[in-house]
């Protein structure tokens, strides 16, 4: 109960697991780039560092939440990065969304330097990570696993040991997000031919929550998003594409043809392009409403 805990990357998941942690009375050290979300971890009681490897050289466990696999490797394995600097015997606990390579490689180069680590990417978005009832997908040792277990239990409610491969429970949570590309954009063709053709959005909504097009993705896409024509992420169109492009990746590995889910790549870059990267996923109904219009004109 009395490790030091370390979180790096305070951003939309990272902040509320962080505070949950917080919560639940753990003493945890954060960092991240961006200084406000930094003021916001301190005014919950958390105590911001300046850098990574600061994070790395006090914690007993090291958590990171961070956007892409380029910016977790700088953060692990850069010269100032946190597993050079991590006390022996530390637990590092990766909660991004990788590619797997990535996370086979971070434990394989953990685990040389006496440092042990654990692949989880969460699921559940962040409304999961306020109400701490995210899905986390672990890979690694079960020792590890079973030390981290209290942890988990507090930032996440539905928890699953896949295996010893560090890298197994990533490959589940991009099988998830490849479903989650086609729904969002399955919610924007439904709702704009809906609306062409004179149907209301909310009538809509309504039946097909009686029927089997509803999705988990269509209550959230629309419920928190589309409704309240708010698109602040949640989860980004980069972060989805970021994800669709690793899944593609997985795929190619297995020799597997993604008739639609490679397609979806092509198609989530574009809504990137049009201005909406930035914008919660569920965005992709604006830019199939733009692309409409255009094709009007
Ligand atoms: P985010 O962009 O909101 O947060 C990432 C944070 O990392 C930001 O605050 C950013 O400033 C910080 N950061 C960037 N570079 C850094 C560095 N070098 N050092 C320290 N901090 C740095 O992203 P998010 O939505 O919180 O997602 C984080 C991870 O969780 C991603 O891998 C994402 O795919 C995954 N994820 C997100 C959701 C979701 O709904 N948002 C759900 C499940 C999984």
């Amino acid at each position: 109960m009395n490790r030091k805990l370390g979180f790096i990357g305070l951003g939309n998941m990272g902040l509320p697991m962080s505070i949950n942690l917080l919560k639940a009375n753990y003493e945890v050290y954060g960092f991240d780039t961006n200084v406000e979300v930094v003021e916001l971890f301190t005014e919950a009681g958390g105590i911001g560092l300046a850098s990574a490897k600061d994070v790395a050289m006090q914690c007993d466990v090291i958590m990171t939440s961070l956007p892409t696999p380029q910016i977790v490797e700088m953060v692990y394995l850069s010269k100032e990065g946190i597993i050079y600097h991590a006390k022996k015997g530390a637990l590092l606990i990766d909660f991004s969304t990788v590619n797997p390579d990535l996370n086979d490689s971070l434990h394989k180069e953990a685990s040389t330097l006496g440092l042990r680590y654990l692949g989880a990417p969460v699921s559940g978005g962040v409304i999961g990570a306020v109400n701490a009832t995210l899905t986390i997908m672990v890979g690694g040792d079960k020792d590890d696993y079973d030390s981290a277990s209290e942890i988990f239990g507090i930032v996440g409610k539905n928890i699953y040991h896949l295996g010893l491969s560090s890298s197994v429970g990533t490959r589940l949570k991009l099988l998830n997000n490849l479903m989650i590309g086609f729904y969002t954009e399955a919610v924007a063709e439904t709702i704009v031919l809906g609306e062409k053709m004179g149907i209301d959005a909310d009538t809509l909504y309504e039946v097909l929550s009686n029927s089997y097009g509803q999705s988990r993705i269509y209550e959230r896409n629309y419920e928190e998003y589309i409704k309240n024509n708010n698109y602040t992420p949640g989860f980004s169109t980069n972060l989805l594409l970021k994800d669709l492009k690793l899944a593609k990746g997985m795929a190619d590995e297995a020799g597997v043809s993604l008739r639609i889910g490679e397609k979806l790549v092509d198609l989530y870059s574009e809504i990137a392009q049009q201005g909406y990267g930035e914008n919660d996923m569920s965005a992709a109904y604006l830019s199939l409403k733009d692309t409409c219009k255009i094709k009007q004109l």
